[in-house]
This record gives C-alpha cells, sequence and structure tokens, in this order.
C-alpha cells in the first residue's frame, strides 16, 4: 500500500497568494469563493474546486463564501441549491454567515448597468438573436456593429427602463456592452449584458423580468464581496479581459481571477448537461444513483469525506487538462475504508453446504475480529451450525490449474471455523447446476488450525443458514465503458458507451445475522469481496448493500510499476 509515501504538493495558486501576502496586495487579506450556478448536482470535479477554494482561505486564515450564481431563472431549482449546501457541508466546510446569491445583488447590478448607459458604453439593442449570432463574425472574420449601436445616451436610459417594465417580449430587446466588434477575443464583441425573460425567479419572484447575464453579475459579485483570488476554470481565461472591462469602466474593486484546469476522470463524465440528461431520460435513477460521478451519489455508494478529500489533495492543481485515473479515486477511497471498516462475511452467490458429520442440535460461536488493522475494534461471534452458505465461485467440480478452492475430495478452511473437505456433492437433474456440497469437518481445526499442521490452500467465508440475514445486494462497475466518455468523435452520442453492467443487483444474498441492526450509512468489509455500504433502500426490514469498491487496488499495481518496483 503506498500509504504515507505521498507528500502534500504546494501548486502555483499557493505560491501566488504567499506572494500577495508578502507583497500586502489586498491588505494581505485572503478571500475565496466557492460559485456553483444552482442548475444541477454537484459532481466531483466541484469537490477540487470547493476544496481549493476553501482549502485556501483556511491555510491563510482567510475567509470562503458559498455563492449561488442564479441569473438563469430558467434553470434554476431550490432543489439544486440545497443539495449543493448540504454536499459543502459534507465535504466538511463552513461558510460562516456567508452565504450569497448573485441574485441579491440585483438592484446593485441593474443600477451598474445604467451606469454603463450614462458612460456610453452600453447600448440597447433591437437584434434578434439568431441577427447578435450573424453580426458576431467568427474568430477569422471581424464581426459587424449593430445598427442600434450609436443610440443616444437617453434612448437607451428610456428603452432599458422599459425592458426592465416589462413592455417588449423575450427576445426582441437587450442591453449590450459597447467594446469592440472588431475584437479578436470573441467575448469582447459587443457582449449582451442583460436580457428579457419573463421567467420567475427562485428567490426573486416575479420581481424581474430582465435579468444580467453571467458574465456581467459573476465579475461584479466578486467585486461587492471584495474577494481577493477569484479562482475559476481555464475556460474562463478568455473572458477575464471581460470582467477587467466592467469592473474598470465602473471603476470598482477588483479581485484577481487565477484559471486552473478542470478535473476530469476516467470512465465518467463531468458535465452538468451530461449529467442532467442521464437523470432526466432515465439511465440512472437519479442524481444519487451510486454510479454517477456527483457528491450525493459518491456518497450513497459509500465514499467518504476523507476519501474525497484526499483525492483532491494529491491530484493538485495544474494549468493543463488531463484525465485523472479513477483508479487513483477508488485507492484513497481503500486506504480509508481500510483503516475503518469492521469485517463481516456475506455471502453473494450462495451455494448450500450440509456438514454432514456435524451434530443437528449444534451451534457453536465462533470469535471473528472485527479489525485486523485496527485491534481496538475488537471481536465478535458468529454463529456456526451444520448447514451453511458458501460462495458458489468458491466450488468447482472440476478445478482448473491453481484453483485451490473447494472441489471434490478437497479440504479447506471455514474462517475462524473448521477445516472441511467436501465428500459429495448434488446437481439439480434439469440444469446440471451443482446445487448442494455436502462436507465432513474435522473437530480438531476448530479455529481454523489443524494440529497436526497440515495445510490447506484457501480459507472461504461463509454463513450459518440457520443465522442468515437475507439481503439485496447491488454490485457496481463504472458508467461507461470508454476511459474518456467526453472524447466523441463528430455526431457521436455520449450515451453508447453507457456500460449496461454498471448496475447488477443481486436479491438473495446472506449476510451474517451480527448486522441485523444496521441502518443506512453504516460500512462493512465483506471479507474477500470488497467494501459495501448500507443503501437509504433499507427499510421495512429490508436489506440493501452496495458495493463501494472491491478489494483489488490496480492504483497500487499502477504506482508500483511506475516506481518500478
Ligand atoms: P456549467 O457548465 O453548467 O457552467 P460548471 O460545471 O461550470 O457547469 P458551476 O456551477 O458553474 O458548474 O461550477 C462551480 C464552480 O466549480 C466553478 O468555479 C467551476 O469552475 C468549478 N468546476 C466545475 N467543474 C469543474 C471541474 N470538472 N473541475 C474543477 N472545477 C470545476
Ligand atoms: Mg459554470
Amino acid at each position: 500500500m503506498a500509504e504515507n509515501e505521498y507528500k502534500p504538493q504546494t501548486n502555483f495558486i499557493r505560491e501566488i497568494i504567499k506572494e500577495d501576502i508578502k507583497n500586502s496586495k489586498y491588505g494581505g487579506r485572503v478571500h475565496t469563493r466557492f460559485p456553483p450556478e444552482p442548475n444541477g448536482y454537484l459532481h466531483i470535479g466541484h469537490a477540487k474546486s470547493i476544496c481549493l477554494n476553501f482549502g485556501l482561505a483556511s491555510e491563510f486564515g482567510g475567509l470562503c463564501n458559498l455563492r449561488f450564481d442564479d441569473t438563469n431563472p430558467t434553470k434554476e431549482e431550490v432543489e439544486y441549491v440545497e443539495s449543493i449546501k448540504n454536499d459543502v457541508r459534507w465535504l466538511g466546510f463552513d461558510w460562516g454567515d456567508r452565504l450569497f446569491y448573485a441574485s441579491d445583488y440585483f438592484d446593485q447590478l441593474y443600477q451598474y448597468a445604467v451606469q454603463l448607459i450614462k458612460f456610453g458604453n452600453a447600448y440597447v439593442c433591437d437584434l434578434s438573436p439568431q441577427e447578435i449570432r450573424d453580426y458576431r463574425g467568427t474568430l477569422t472574420e471581424p464581426g459587424k456593429e449593430s445598427p442600434y449601436r450609436k443610440r443616444s445616451v437617453g434612448e437607451n436610459l428610456d428603452l432599458f427602463e422599459r425592458m426592465r417594465a416589462g413592455e417588449f417580449e423575450e427576445g426582441f430587446r437587450t442591453l449590450r456592452a459597447k467594446i469592440d466588434m472588431k475584437a479578436g477575443n470573441l467575448n469582447m464583441r459587443d457582449p449582451v449584458i442583460y436580457r428579457i425573460l419573463k421567467a420567475t425567479h427562485h428567490r426573486t419572484g416575479d420581481k424581474w423580468c430582465i435579468y444580467p447575464m453571467y458574465d456581467f453579475a459573476h465579475c461584479i459579485s466578486d467585486s461587492i464581496e471584495r474577494i481577493t483570488h477569484s479562482i475559476c476554470t481555464m475556460e474562463f481565461e478568455d473572458h477575464r479581459p471581460l470582467y477587467d472591462w466592467f469592473l474598470d469602466q465602473l471603476g470598482i474593486y477588483h479581485p484577481q481571477q487565477i484559471e486552473f484546469a478542470r478535473l476530469n476522470l476516467s470512465y465518467t463524465l463531468l458535465s452538468k448537461r451530461k449529467l442532467i440528461e442521464l437523470v432526466e431520460r432515465g439511465y440512472v435513477r437519479g442524481w444519487d444513483d451510486p454510479r454517477m460521478p456527483t457528491l450525493s451519489g459518491l456518497r450513497r455508494r459509500g465514499y467518504t469525506t476523507e476519501s474525497i478529500r484526499d483525492f483532491c489533495e494529491r491530484i493538485g492543481v495544474a494549468k493543463r487538462e488531463s484525465l485523472v485515473d479513477i483508479a487513483l479515486l477508488e485507492h484513497c477511497l481503500r486506504e480509508d475504508l481500510n483503516k475503518r471498516s469492521p469485517r463481516v462475511m456475506a455471502v453473494l452467490r450462495p451455494l448450500k453446504v450440509v456438514i454432514v458429520n456435524y451434530p443437528d442440535d449444534l451451534l457453536e460461536e465462533m470469535e471473528a475480529i472485527n479489525n485486523p488493522e485496527d485491534p481496538g475494534m475488537g471481536t465478535r461471534k458468529v454463529p456456526f451450525s451444520r448447514v451453511i452458505y458458501i460462495e458458489k465461485d468458491d466450488f468447482r467440480e472440476e478445478p482448473p490449474k491453481k484453483f485451490y478452492r473447494l472441489a471434490p475430495g478437497r479440504e479447506i478452511r471455514l474462517r475462524y471455523a473448521y477445516f472441511i473437505k467436501c465428500v459429495d456433492f448434488i446437481k439439480d437433474e434439469k440444469t446440471g447446476e451443482v446445487i448442494e456440497l455436502h462436507c465432513t469437518y474435522d473437530a480438531a481445526t476448530k479455529g481454523g488450525d489443524a494440529p497436526d499442521k497440515r495445510k490447506v490452500k484457501a480459507t472461504l467465508h461463509w454463513i450459518s443458514a440457520a443465522h442468515a440475514l437475507e439481503a439485496e445486494i447491488r454490485l457496481y462497475e463504472h458508467l461507461f465503458t470508454k476511459e474518456n466518455p467526453g472524447d466523441l468523435e463528430e455526431g457521436q452520442d455520449f450515451k453508447v458507451y453507457i456500460n449496461p453492467n454498471s448496475l447488477i443487483t443481486l436479491k438473495s444474498c446472506y449476510i451474517e445475522p451480527t448486522l441485523r441492526n444496521t441502518e443506512p450509512g453504516d460500512f462493512y468489509q465483506f471479507e474477500r469481496l470488497g467494501y459495501f455500504c448500507v443503501d437509504p433502500d433499507t427499510i421495512n426490514g429490508k436489506l440493501v448493500f452496495n458495493r463501494t469498491v472491491t478489494l483489488k487496488d490496480t492504483w497500487a499495481k499502477i504506482e508500483k510499476m511506475q516506481k518500478g518496483k
């Protein structure tokens, strides 16, 4: 295991902040923010941004705000706001009394827009959305000026006021910044800063029928909150000149924007638009489906706060985009769960075993260790009796080479119990499937060791049939079959790469009875099978588990190879 091999790394943003503090820029203050749009659930990419913003603030004794960039009433919902707050808290961060909404600033933003008009820096434009696009030009061709660009300040003020009053229909008029239709940067070609939207906003209701564009609202919100380091992803690099322009024209407080590369993770997608599609079209059971890369999905799958924070620290922060191997995320999870999970036994695909020489009425309690990594977690008693279940996979009628588990005539160890030897088996007449084994046990091997020191090559987990709890167990694979499902050929639909085996439900599994009172959120290692957690569908006596992750750590292998060990 790579434990302790990893050393916290610094990153270029931390270095910028250190330098700024040294030079007393912003009076040595550090004030960041995490600014989600409430138009979907947060995913693991957002966790990177949350850990970065809240982490840097706390490291330098600063503050971090949570601000909802809620400028688009048609795509936003209160459900998303609540889920986002919940997820940030779950990651262990606290915004104190600094929960803000861009919509809190709508009056102020309107005033700033009026100011731009008065300075001759904004105009009301009557071009349709399609015409605005046509006039915009391309990367190689300059744009064309709108015929409405020369309107007088007075006329602009009047029209903008009437836009606000609801006199015009959606799409008929916009307010645009008057910058430069020939600018090389397309964002500077007279961008729209206000549009008419006759939509009810989740916080301001019907007070407004014009809404500021994200680019206008975002930089001014940062300014109003006196953010020092406005950290965002690379796609906003091209927007920085526009933000600078707005703040300079208005002559208001100016944060420093710093861009970093977004997280991409293999075998999944971190695009809200595509995740919404998966949810709305029913490809998954909801935002918190354990296959989803959302924080609510990861949580339901059994991911811990610690593992996600560890992952975000390890991936670091850079300017260049890359695809992070999902095996690293799983590795961080295993490291955490290995330390903390109680070990128990469960059988996923049961095969009945009758121990023919074991007394019919005997019940023994076998002492089992709860966590070999942590002796403090103690031991427990697991009942053993004449009929048990083992895993179907653990028996072969004709064992191939290197199969050391149970087979006719072969002896193995039952974990914490006895050596047993297979003496007979029964097949289903129709299917030919082995449905029952007959074994003998050696009473002298109680606890799992033979006094004559004879060896067996396998140790199997088991469940006493009379005491077993029945459970449904859900096994997961990656959501997509393609390593980078975001990288598509033209015209290809990402949904063709959805993994048809991403969810496998096993209805009749058996769990040891010590888990009788387990509750959603509890987690365990099922010996030899992986880490599992109790799903919230566990109600009315029905037990449902999710496999969080298997035991096989492919990342540890990759790391070893890289180090040439
Ligand atoms: P949209 O494409 O709908 O704007 P978004 O993923 O950018 O979605 P936001 O709610 O705007 O969603 O994101 C909030 C913050 O999280 C932003 O600062 C954004 O830069 C950051 N963020 C989003 N996705 C990632 C990612 N994959 N990696 C790192 N940071 C991200
Ligand atoms: Mg965004």
